[in-house]
């Protein structure tokens, strides 16, 4: 507000300043102009009029008299006649007759200088010229004084119209300087304000919106941020949360095992064998989810972590599918594997085996016994296709956008007791994603899954 009071009234009192100098500047000049113009036709007639060897010639003064008087009316000035000596031998006004008047504009005009003064102060002009005799001597001069009130009078009524219009303008830009930083901060400070409590850590703050303007934008943009954020903190508390649970009940179990035993005194051996064989499996299980865990830490660093080298996907599949054949041949379940053509890709080898695997894994556990297991190999010339389908039990529709989630299992008693530890097809996204490719599920319960996998065939770190 200070600033821009000083940006708009320091020039404006300079304005108004130069203004009021100028205008009585030029009144006055004009006036001395005008004076300088009568005195100079005044003295030549009195000059030529021999007004100094008339004096004592009493008809012919009093005709010059009122030839002078006539003068003065017209011009509405005064005009005194002085002796070379400054004594006044006529006055228009009669006021200084016999009197001695020696003023630096008379001694100017005797000396044929030139005469001519303002005086601010009396607020009249003065204006002298010399007066010769036939011999062009000088015998006397000629000082016309005008007043300049009415100059004065103007240049103030001019001066209070100015007064009042920058009265005006201060109160107009009073008002605005009050109003435009209201309307410019306000919205500001709100955002400020909602931006202090959410560093403080309360999420749920959003901006109010108004209007359609700049700020509304600012504020939308942030509103969308922040959601964001809380979205993000709202994962990241939730993922604790589970896996906080993941890792509580396996320990639970070890805890009730261990102190049945404990509190037996002499427990059989073969109850021994048997709690010790149940602590071994949920500590298995622990260290499948921290396995999975890191897995998924180590994906989250980003494409850094790949090691990306030439991969066979057709060998890489019937690796996987060797090592699964026993429990499938136990299952029952029939593993098909179609490779339409051999494809190689740029990828993590290690990553993208695990990711496959998980899918073969799922599709075998998934599905019951006699089912049938089929995986497909085939490319085009920028993608590769991976696809696992299954005859299982399929995933209903609400859940099918979930699975990818990290510990999302459909059935949670009856997964759980699969062994699986509900990361599996998180670390596969995150794989998928990374490769920049990608992976869908078409399922329907009770008939069966298919995932497809799109894997780029050229590994670009930038795309
Ligand atoms: P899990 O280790 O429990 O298998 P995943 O992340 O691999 O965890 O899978 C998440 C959930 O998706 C599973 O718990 C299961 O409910 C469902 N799911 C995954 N694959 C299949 C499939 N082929 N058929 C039916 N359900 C599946």
């Amino acid at each position: 507000m200070v600033v821009y009071l000083c940006i708009s009234f320091v020039p404006l009192i300079f304005f108004f300043n130069t203004i009021m100098i100028s205008i009585r500047d030029y009144f006055q000049t004009d006036r001395e102009k005008k004076l300088l113009n009568a005195v100079n036709i005044i003295a030549p007639t009195i000059t030529k009029a021999n007004y100094f060897s008339h004096l004592g010639d009493e008809s012919k003064r009093q005709m010059m008299d009122s030839d002078i008087a006539d003068f003065s009316a017209q011009g509405s000035y005064r005009i005194l006649v002085l002796d070379n000596y400054g004594m006044v031998l006529n006055d228009s006004n009669n006021a200084e007759v016999g009197r001695t008047k020696i003023i630096p504009e008379v001694i100017n005009a005797l000396e044929r200088e030139n005469a001519i003064k303002t005086h601010t102060a009396e607020q009249t002009v003065y204006a002298a010229a010399p007066i010769e005799n036939e011999a062009s001597e000088i015998v006397g001069a000629v000082l016309v004084v005008s007043s300049i009130e009415d100059i004065f009078v103007s240049v103030s009524e001019i001066e209070q119209k100015l007064i009042m219009y920058t009265a005006i303008t201060t109160i107009v830009m009073g008002v605005l300087g009050f109003a435009v930083p209201q309307v410019l901060i306000d919205p500001l400070s709100s955002i400020v304000s909602v931006v202090q409590k959410m560093s403080d850590g309360h999420l749920d703050q959003r901006i109010k919106i108004s209007g359609r303007d700049e700020y509304a934008k600012l504020g939308h943009a942030f509103n969308d941020m922040a959601e964001k954020l809380e979205k993000v903190d709202n994962t990241r508390q939730e993922f604790v949360s589970n896996v906080s649970h993941e890792l509580k009940t396996p320990l639970s179990s070890i805890k009730v095992l261990s102190e049945s035993i404990l509190l037996q005194n002499d427990a059989p051996l073969l109850m021994y064998r048997e709690f010790l064989r149940d602590i071994n499996s949920e500590v298995d299980r622990m260290t499948r989810v921290v396995t999975d865990l890191l897995q998924l830490v180590k994906l989250d660093q980003g494409e850094l972590g790949l090691n990306i080298q030439t991969t066979n996907i057709n060998r890489m599949v019937s690796d996987i599918l060797k090592r699964l054949g026993p429990l499938a041949e136990r299952k029952e379940i029939k593993l098909i594997f179609e490779d339409v053509r051999e494809v190689v890709i740029e990828a993590d080898e290690m990553k993208i085996t695990s990711t496959i695997s998980n899918l073969l894994d799922n599709a075998v556990k998934y599905t019951p016994n006699g089912g049938t297991v089929k995986t497909t190999v085939d490319a085009d010339h920028q993608n590769a296709f991976i696809t696992v389908s299954d005859t299982g039990i399929g995933i209903k529709e609400e859940d099918q956008g979930k699975i990818f989630d990290r510990f999302y299992r459909v059935d949670k008693t009856r997964d759980r007791e699969t062994g699986g530890t509900g990361l599996g097809l998180a670390i596969t996204y995150s794989t998928v994603r990374l490769h920049h490719g990608s992976i869908r599920v078409i399922s329907k319960e009770n008939e069966g899954s298919l995932f497809i996998v799109r894997l780029p065939i050229h590994y670009s770190r930038n795309a």
